[in-house]
């Protein structure tokens, strides 16, 4: 009886689509270079190489790091351990947040420090949904975003307007700033980010209040699924799909996205 048992679990696992491999760094970083061509000439074992010479390490040496420390201190590589799962999603796992583990060397040598001005100098003006809605946006130019923003914006043009209206007025784009909970520049330093409707929004910190330390975080989101499916089509993961979730907050991200 044992081993037909055992035969019976072996055949079942035998009709069970293969589990997904972790990518291995260099299969990363490949990953990288190519979503950022712009950006990025190449990479060996153990850095990426920037279109002007710049070399930066993508490792700190530094393994097992506890969620909070790849929250605040990622490297090149932390930042894309995370397998972002586009397309529909079910609500994440405990501390599943794709995405928000940023370096901010990356980021800052992309897109410039907010601080310094750095980040000015490649604004452009864009109309967020000119039909529905229309007031200029600032955006960043670097690798195309405020083209890839005109895209979007069209598409989102083209829903139902039930649909449109998530996606209006919106809640910003520049704000150079931390993000709340990890000390780091958010994407919206460097005008790369957008938050739309605030009035349909969730946030993982509102939902806490009130719940004790240690409890899950209740899910909740009403950002329709097909504006998610519209950026991500552009190279922009969504905050709906954290554990910490933003379901307003869209960043351009197209390594977490890249196939
Ligand atoms: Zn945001």
């Amino acid at each position: 009886m044992a081993a037909r048992g055992i035969a019976c679990v072996v055949a079942v696992l035998a009709l069970l689509p293969p589990l997904a491999r972790a990518e291995t760094n260099g299969e990363l970083l490949d990953r990288l270079v190519r979503a950022y061509p712009d950006a990025l000439s190449g990479h060996d074992d153990k850095s990426i190489t920037w279109r002007d010479g710049t070399v930066m390490p993508v490792d700190d040496g530094v393994s097992d790091k506890p969620f909070d420390q790849l929250l605040r201190n990622a490297s090149i590589l932390d930042q894309m351990r995370q397998p972002y799962p586009s397309g529909p999603s079910v609500p994440p796992a405990v501390n599943v947040d794709p995405g928000r583990f940023r370096n901010e060397a990356f980021f800052k040598k992309m897109y410039g420090d907010c601080n310094t001005g750095e980040v000015k100098r490649n604004l452009v003006t864009i109309s967020w949904l000119p039909k529905s809605w229309g007031k200029p946006v600032q955006v960043t130019r670097v690798n195309g975003i405020a083209e890839r923003l005109k895209q979007v914006s069209a598409e989102i043009e083209a829903l139902d307007p039930a649909l449109r209206a998530a996606a209006f007025p919106i809640a910003g784009v520049l704000s150079c700033r931390a993000v709340a909970d990890t000390g780091r520049m958010s994407m919206h330093g460097y005008a790369a980010a957008i938050d739309l409707n605030l009035k349909v929004s969730d946030y993982w910190l509102w939902a806490g209040k009130g719940e004790g330390k240690g409890k899950t975080i209740p899910y909740r989101n009403r950002m329709p699924q097909q504006i998610v499916d519209i950026f991500e089509r552009h190279g922009f993961i969504w905050g709906g799909k954290w554990y910490h979730y933003d379901t307003m907050h869209f960043e351009y991200r197209p390594e977490l996205l890249e196939k």
